[in-house]
């Protein structure tokens, strides 16, 4: 699995794993755990959650399939805005950490931009490590002028990763954000990477995919991580659609070929306001 340097030095899997939904339909819930045990059998190590999913519901999904393999998993989780106070966002660990049924979070992320001060947030991020109950932490949302502000807080330069919304149909992070974080060996987490699968429909792409003989959200993925910098974290509660999506990592794309997708999913010829899911 190829891997990806966070600024700390730290090299986490550049394909990991998202779990939005999960925990919400019963039915599925033995097979959501399933998947992400195979995820980790399969060195698939990094999973993010986040403590809005499901209400809590996903991360106490995520605690049920690390049981007695939490070394072997790299956990993200991120704290509501509104809760992103100095004693909020301690509390809302305290909670993350009940239900992930673990004594730590590898990576925490404030979930999107709220009323409270960065400076506050990387105040309570600071007292967590401090107590090794985080052992790093990051943004998710945030836009160049956000992360230039970020910059000048106390805390602000220690964030390991800015997870967004980034994949062949959104582009736009490639006018300016994305250089100013490479400048700062900043990763960028990509979420939502097959668009929430409507990318695969995409008739751009299943032509690509038929000339080229492979699967739209392999092609998706190895797009994404052709990049320097980029993780990405494709959700499935499927075993066959993860080793399909994992399989991704094997494939290099040609020059040729990324020539070609530039023309099927244009980069950003103007400033974009960033988008978000
Ligand atoms: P996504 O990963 O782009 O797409 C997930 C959807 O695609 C699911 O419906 C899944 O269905 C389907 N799928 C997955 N692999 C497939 C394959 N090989 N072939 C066909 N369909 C496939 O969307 P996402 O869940 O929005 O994003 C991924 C993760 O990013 C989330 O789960 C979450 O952890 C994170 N996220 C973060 C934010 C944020 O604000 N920070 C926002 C959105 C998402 P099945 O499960 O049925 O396979």
């Amino acid at each position: 699995m190829k891997k990806v340097l966070l600024p700390s030095g730290e090299a986490v899997s550049a394909l990991g794993m998202g779990t939005w939904c999960m925990g919400e339909t019963p039915a599925q819930r033995a097979q959501d755990v399933a998947t992400l045990r195979l995820g980790l059998d399969l060195g698939c190590t990094l999973i993010d959650t986040a403590e809005m999913y499901g209400e809590g519901r996903a991360e106490t999904l995520v605690g049920e399939a690390i049981q007695g393999r939490r070394d072997e998993a790299f956990l993200v989780t991120k704290v509501y805005p509104h809760n992103a106070s100095r004693a909020g966002t301690v509390a809302a660990c305290e909670r993350s950490l009940r239900r992930l049924q673990t004594d730590r979070i590898d990576l925490y992320l404030l979930h999107w931009r709220g009323t409270v001060p960065l400076a506050e947030t990387m105040a309570a991020f600071a007292a967590l490590q401090k107590a090794g109950k985080i052992r790093h932490y990051g943004v998710s949302n945030l836009d160049l002028s956000d992360m230039q502000e970020l910059w000048s807080v106390p805390g602000g330069r220690g964030v390991q990763a800015n997870q967004l919304l980034y994949n062949l149909t959104r582009r736009g992070i490639e006018r300016d954000l994305l250089p100013w974080m490479r400048e700062r060996g900043m990763p960028v987490m990509a979420y939502s990477p097959i668009e929430q699968g409507r990318l695969l429909h995409t008739p751009g792409l299943t032509g690509f995919a038929r000339r080229h003989g492979m699967l739209p959200a392999q092609i998706a993925l190895a797009w994404l991580l052709a990049r320097d910098g980029v993780i990405a974290i494709p959700k499935t509660g499927r075993p066959e659609r993860l080793k399909e999506n994992l399989a991704a990592a094997d494939i290099t794309l040609s020059a040729a070929q990324l020539e070609e997708l530039d023309t099927l999913f244009r980069p950003p010829r103007g400033p974009v306001a960033l988008e978000m899911i």
